[in-house]
């Protein structure tokens, strides 16, 4: 039986590479996959799975308006479907993931941040963690002491932003991984610090 897979994780934990991984490993046994990530990102150009250690491969970008189980039904031999950036899809695009892993029965491994900046569900997440058969934390350190990262800090010249839209764009010089204690508290100087490396 195929299922649908939700892995989340804070910034930097991960996700891009962990997918490049799982697409490798299919693709060793000769088994297709489809990539697909949303439109959204366009941090290494739209339709790219980019991760922090220089891997990347392109990806089919998804659009809020596409209908997920048409465009995958339409694939001819697909072992299985990767999606990075999950957290952009619309609660109507993971109801038709549901039906590609319970009607096609192909699996759907997906992969986004749980919740953004202002500690909000994004949509698409909190669709996951509703419809997702399974569910795993990928986990990663605080920015500024050993805990585990839960949220992701969003700043800008060096100061934390606790106000915004949901949806910025933004990588290691917009986002840090961090513990709750540190949301709320960050060190100021070495966010001060981070941010005058970042314009290095
Ligand atoms: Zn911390």
């Amino acid at each position: 039986m195929a299922q649908l897979f939700f892995r989340y994780g804070a910034m930097a934990s991960g996700k891009s590479i962990e997918i490049l991984k799982v697409a490798h490993n299919y693709e060793v046994q000769q088994r297709q996959v489809l990539l697909l990530t949303s439109a959204l990102d366009n941090r290494s150009g739209v339709g790219e799975i980019a991760s922090r250690i220089g891997m990347q491969r392109s990806a089919r970008a998804i659009q809020a308006a596409d209908d997920l189980f048409e465009l995958i039904s339409k694939q001819k031999s697909i072992a299985a479907v990767l999606i990075d950036e999950a957290q952009f899809m619309t609660k109507a695009q993971v109801l038709q993931l549901t039906r590609v892993v319970d009607e096609l029965n192909i699996p759907v491994l997906t992969f986004g941040l749980k919740n953004d900046a202002f500690n909000q569900l994004f949509p698409g997440s909190e669709a996951l963690l509703i419809y997702a058969d399974k569910i795993e934390e990928m986990k990663t350190l605080c920015s500024f002491c050993g805990r585990k990262a839960v949220m992701n800090l969003r700043f800008s010249n060096g100061q934390p932003v606790y106000e915004g839209e949901q949806v910025q764009i933004g990588g290691d010089e917009a986002y840090m991984p961090v513990c709750r204690k540190h949301y709320n508290q960050p060190d100021l100087v070495a966010l001060a610090r981070r941010t005058s490396i970042n314009k290095e």
